[in-house]
């Protein structure tokens, strides 16, 4: 009991420290985060309430089951009190010193799809038949000039080609970036209503933001030449979170990956939005792989890119885990989200 209370005040203070470190910007020269006004402490349920809520233990079982032995590792990570974390904020809850930043990349994962940024955030480049379409423009001018550029241009890319960029979410290590990318290439910057609103509530002299080009919605199909992507809503992280389903080519076949800038559910509602966009949105693409800008959240961590990247275009691919395991993995999520939810007495409230 004693050690029940003493990990839930523990991961209420880690609550805590990840509003700070967001508002902070955990990692180098506070540059990451920002923007605030996401998750708070009431997010996710203590420990304590976790273990002891036999509705959120039940669906914890659930999950669990979902998983069988071959997805036994992501229930597990899955259904915690918060979830997957980012390492970096975890460290620092933990009063464990930083990871030093190291560049990545970029790493091809995909033959239309390249990861590139550093160990604890990335963007993702698409390039297609008619220029390029990126997703988040991590954290400022400086990660554009000094890592995206001749990142691109190593991997045989023009930078000048970037057409649109899709910001996941408000937060300055996802947008920090566009507005350099909007004026040196004209290339447009697309979000979600909400989070248009809130950057432009949380300017600040030093982080020079994006203007904004366009609102994107649930559903909307963008083309650019040979390919066309699919904006998905995913509200909990920030109101206008949102993630975006790719067709990726892999020797000589299509398939569909879901690249995902907030896994957080919050509500009910927020995970119902969930349920809809895997049954309604992903199911229909065959999606197989859960992508996230900060690796080993979902399903690419760190060693797994590095390893696809090391020997690409050759051996099977391991993001390609067919759709009835990713239907699977999707399930896991939401039976995860409903755990938390009963732990916090809000499930099947609105
Ligand atoms: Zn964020």
């Amino acid at each position: 009991m004693l050690r029940n209370v003493l990990a839930g005040v523990l991961v209420a203070s880690c609550a805590m420290a990840m509003v700070q470190a967001q508002e902070q910007g955990a990692g180098r020269g506070g540059g990451r985060g920002g923007g605030g006004g996401g998750a708070a402490a009431a997010e996710f349920p203590t420990a304590q309430q976790f273990a002891e809520s036999k509705d959120a233990q039940s669906h914890v079982a659930t999950a669990m089951k979902i998983g069988g032995t071959d997805l036994a590792a992501e229930a597990k990570a899955f259904c915690t009190p918060t979830g997957p974390q980012r390492e970096a904020l975890a460290r620092q809850a933990a009063g464990l010193p930083p990871i030093p930043d190291q560049a990545m990349g970029p790493i091809k994962l995909f033959d239309n799809l390249y990861y590139v940024g550093f160990n604890d955030v990335g963007a993702w480049v698409v390039p297609t038949s008619a220029g390029i379409i990126m997703f988040d423009a991590l954290n400022s001018t400086d990660d554009i000039t000094t890592v995206v550029e001749p990142g691109l241009k190593k991997a045989g890319l023009d930078p000048a080609q970037i057409k649109m960029v899709l910001l996941g979410h408000g937060h300055n290590d996802h947008t920090g970036g566009g507005s350099y990318l909007q004026s040196k290439y004209g290339a447009k910057m697309l979000m979600a209503a909400p989070d248009w609103e809130m950057v432009t509530r949380n300017t600040r002299a030093d982080r020079p933001q994006p203007k904004r080009d366009g609102d994107v919605t649930d559903g909307q199909k963008l083309t650019l030449g040979d390919t066309t992507v699919t904006v998905v809503q995913l509200p909990g992280h920030t109101p206008g979170t949102i993630g975006l389903i790719v067709p990726v080519k892999f020797q000589g076949r299509t398939h569909s990956v879901m690249i995902m800038s907030g896994s957080q559910m919050p509500t009910q509602e927020s995970l119902n939005t969930f349920a809809h966009v895997f049954n309604d949105l992903g199911k229909p693409q065959h999606v197989e792989a859960a992508l996230g800008s900060h690796p080993g959240i979902l399903m690419n961590s760190l060693p797994l890119m590095e390893g696809i990247g090391n020997r690409y275009p050759t051996g099977t691919h391991p993001l390609l885990i067919g759709e009835e395991r990713f239907n699977r993995y999707s399930a896991i999520m939401l039976e995860c989200g409903r755990a938390r939810l009963a732990a916090l007495g809000r499930l099947g409230t609105q």
